[in-house]
């Protein structure tokens, strides 16, 4: 029985519901009336629910497909204005004990090479990371209780957070890791880290279990209940995320927007952000294998929809993406991305000896963090390297608040200018210094609040000067 409060798994995922909602969506999605009723209620920026995306998902009308992407890029442009905050991946440790068929770490994958982070190789990646222009990072690590306690990953974020190398700083840390106890949540929760970040990869339980077949990670129950524990513990930015091309899309994406409602409706906040990964080639991994693959165009309607859907949830996208596809998602509402990532354990301070690949999937979006940042911005966009809101404690509730209350524009936007300069300043190529320079003499207009824009101004000017880390 569907119950969005309930803490079983498959009852607030439950399986029927999905069914039901996809059925409801295959009906309508021709009618018009109902698809446009459902664009105007959308256009109140309160969201949706799953059943009703499910239909603008489905939709088949050509002229109110366009109108759907129409009103997500209005709602991007409204929630996250041309900003795009920037984070780099930091894998720690490619030690597995779970048997995920479509990830090269799996445990029977003998010839992949392993590879476990030590705390000095972590602080000579970090000072990389640092001198590439670096404040956020998402730290990965396979799941072994042996190789990579909880122990392991405290130290770490430690030992992250305590680098100070020239100019540079990790501001914040989002970890991804196996789902843990309530106990190893509140841990994470005081060792400080900012977003819990675990990808459901499918929702579907009977796949899920075939996927899983070995290990830990195949209790369906036990993984999808994470985010409630990691809340329990103290954690309330989670960032949830499906592996597209698992299972069928319409399924995953329905269930997705059920766990996001299943966590507003428990713990009174839904998702800080959500994911959008697609299955990438990896050492023994052939995505060909796999036969619900999505093409791009899919792939950016879905975009859309969970933009449509959950206004306030922030969106992110790695470099498993190429150049275009990361371009035309950028407009229709995502809201993060990585930049000059390496997928392996170590390779930010040197790369891997030929022959050594210990990568989780192939990148596509090869450039530098400096190109990514000019790309973005001769797109038009601001890269944005703001931590501010976990640093001044605006999290869970108190950041939904911040989103709710229209200061957004007074309060990312000028951070967003504030850690771009600082980027220019430090680690920026001459030709990005330029663009970069005009871009921020032009969108300090758009600051709407005078004294804000004051402050800001000398803060610019501060920079300049050698002061580091303002924010609002
Ligand atoms: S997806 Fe995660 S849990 Fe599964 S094999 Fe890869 S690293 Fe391990
Ligand atoms: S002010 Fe908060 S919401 Fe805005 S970009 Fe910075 S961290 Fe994100």
């Amino acid at each position: 029985m569907y119950d969005v409060k309930s803490l079983k798994a498959e009852e607030f995922i439950d399986h029927q519901e999905v069914l039901d909602s996809l059925e409801y969506a295959e009906q309508n999605k021709n009618n018009e009336q109902l698809i446009s009723a459902l664009i105007e209620k959308a256009k109140l920026r309160k969201g949706l629910s799953h059943r009703e995306a499910s239909v603008l998902l489905a939709c088949e009308i050509e002229e109110k497909n366009q109108e759907i992407y129409d009103l997500a890029e209005q709602i991007k442009k409204d929630f996250y204005g041309n900003r795009i905050v920037i984070f780099a991946p930091l894998y720690l440790s490619n030690y597995c004990v779970n048997g995920c068929v479509y990830c090269p770490y799996h445990l029977k994958n003998k010839h992949i090479a392993r590879k476990k982070l030590t705390q000095e190789e972590i602080v000579r990646e970090v000072t990389a990371l640092q001198d590439m222009g670096h404040k956020r990072l998402a730290i990965e690590s396979g799941e072994d209780p042996k190789m990579n306690p909880i122990e392991y990953i405290l130290e770490s974020i430690n030992t992250i957070y305590s680098i100070k190398h020239k100019n540079g700083a990790i501001r914040r840390v989002n970890v991804n890791i196996a789902a843990t106890t309530v106990e190893n949540y509140r841990k994470l929760h005081e060792a400080g880290i900012g977003t819990y970040i675990l990808f459901q990869e499918t929702y579907h339980k009977e796949s899920y279990e075939k996927l899983h077949p070995t290990g830990p990670k195949h209790n369906y129950a036990y993984h999808t209940g994470a985010m409630d524990r990691a809340m329990e513990g103290g954690i309330d930015d989670v960032g949830l995320g499906v592996l597209f091309g698992l299972e069928l899309y319409k399924y995953e994406f329905a269930a997705l927007l059920m766990h996001a409602e299943h966590l507003e409706a428990v713990h009174g906040v839904g998702p800080h952000t959500i994911s959008v990964p697609r299955i990438k080639r990896a050492d023994d991994i052939d995505p060909d294998v796999f036969d619900n693959g999505i093409d791009d165009d899919t792939f950016a309607k879905i975009c859309a929809c969970i933009r449509v859907a959950v206004p306030y949830t922030g969106m992110i996208i790695s470099t498993r993406e190429s150049q275009s596809v990361r371009e035309k998602v950028l407009r229709l509402g995502v809201s993060q991305i990585s930049g000059g990532s390496r997928t392996s354990v170590g390779g930010y301070y040197e790369p891997e000896p030929e022959g050594e690949d210990s990568a989780q999937f192939e990148v596509s979006d090869r450039r530098t963090l400096d190109e990514v940042v000019l790309w973005l911005m001769e797109k038009g966009y601001i890269p944005s390297f703001c931590t501010a809101c976990y640093r001044e404690g605006r999290t869970g509730d108190r950041f939904m608040s911040l989103c709710k209350s229209g200061q957004i524009q007074n309060c990312c936007h000028p951070n967003a200018l504030m850690t771009l300069k600082e980027y220019l300043e430090d680690y920026a190529s001459p030709r990005t210094k330029e663009v970069g320079n005009k871009l921020i003499q032009a969108e300090l207009a758009n600051i709407p609040r005078e004294r804000t824009r004051e402050i800001a101004i000398a803060n610019l000017e501060a920079i300049e000067h050698g002061k580091r880390d303002f924010r609002f």
